[in-house]
């Protein structure tokens, strides 16, 4: 629960972009999540900023959500505030070859930027829906390319908000699907990603050839949150998934795509609880029936009842 005085702060500081008692299923790919006690979307740096030292004056956790294509939100009361930065969508071409993007810069806003520029290296990310603030605490990536190849620098406010530091390449520790070495809490404000000049039509011909590829292999029509499990090391989740015999499998409103196994879809009206019991069940079968351990890429983000 939020006191009075900080729910007072936060509205004085960022007056109709703090709501309260939020249903995160309105921010997540996968449609489902409980409430959340604030749901903060500033606008600028000292928003941030103020946001956080109200967050830390009053000891309430808070938390950041990008666009919400890699999280699972729990179906029960959060007690946090969560950050968006959806509004922080400055995206500057340097001279000195790189982009200065923002972390609410959204992935067709980057693609868009590319194609019209002809700037060529980030269109492995045409098809990976989200927020450069969630590809950069995700390291997110497709099989040969991860954000790591293109990142120079990142800036990043420390979880007080009382300190910005830009943290260059060879400080940052990205592993497979995640970045690690922030302290908790931190909030990525933009990063600085190399590109390359090329030119329009050689640019916009790599992102068709990888959206088409992707329509074919995955159920884009559908809430998910992408890849539920990492790829364990020299094989696939998905396939793993599939020879357990569960693609297809349904609880309740979620189901084990039938068109990629490592894909969990909200048919309609899934909870949290029935996409968390596919996840369980999956692990499960996978240890049984080939001994590999699935380790889940999605974020789970709420209190456990
Ligand atoms: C159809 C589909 C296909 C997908 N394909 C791929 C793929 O090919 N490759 C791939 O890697 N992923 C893929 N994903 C997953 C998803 O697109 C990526 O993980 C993406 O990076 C998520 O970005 P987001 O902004 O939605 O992050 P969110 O889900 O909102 O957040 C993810 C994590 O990032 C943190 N975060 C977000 N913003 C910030 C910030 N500013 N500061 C600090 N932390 C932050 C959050 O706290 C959370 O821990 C796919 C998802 C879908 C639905």
């Amino acid at each position: 629960m939020i006191p009075g005085a900080a729910r007072e702060a936060l509205e004085e500081t960022l007056g109709d972009r703090v709501r309260f008692r939020f249903p995160l299923a309105r921010c997540t790919s996968l449609r489902v999540g409980g409430p959340v006690d604030a749901l903060a979307t500033p606008e600028t740096r000292e928003e941030i900023a103020r946001t956080l030292a109200i967050c830390a004056a009053h000891r309430i956790p808070h938390c950041v959500i990008g666009a919400g294509f890699n999280t699972l939100a729990l179906d029960d009361r959060f007690e946090c505030v969560a950050l968006q930065l959806g509004r922080l969508r400055r995206l500057e071409e340097r001279p000195d070859g790189c982009l200065r993007v923002e972390a609410g810069v959204t992935h067709s806003q980057l693609t868009n930027f590319c194609i019209e520029r002809g700037l060529a290296g980030l269109e492995f990310g045409c098809g990976i829906p989200g927020t450069v603030g969630g590809w950069l605490a995700m390291n997110a990536g497709i099989p040969g390319r991860e954000l790591k190849d293109v990142v120079q620098e990142i800036e990043v406010i420390s979880p007080t908000g009382r300190g910005v530091r830009h943290i260059p390449r060879a400080e940052l520790r990205f592993v497979y699907r995640a970045l690690r070495g922030l302290a908790p809490g931190s909030v990525i404000l933009s990063a600085l990603l190399s590109v390359t000049l090329s030119n329009t039509g050689a640019v916009r011909a790599e992102v068709d050839r990888l959206l088409a590829a992707r329509q074919k292999t995955q159920p884009l029509n559908v809430p998910s949150c992408g890849s539920v499990f990492k790829n364990p090391p020299g094989d696939f989740a998905g396939r793993l998934v599939e020879a357990a015999g569960l693609k297809g499998r349904r609880l309740g409103g979620a189901e084990i795509s039938a068109v990629h196994a490592n894909f969990i879809a909200n048919r309609g009206g899934a909870t949290a609880a029935d996409v968390l019991a596919l996840i369980r069940e999956a692990q499960a079968a996978v240890w049984q029936t080939a001994g590999k351990r699935l380790v889940p890429e999605v974020r789970v983000i709420g209190d456990k009842p």
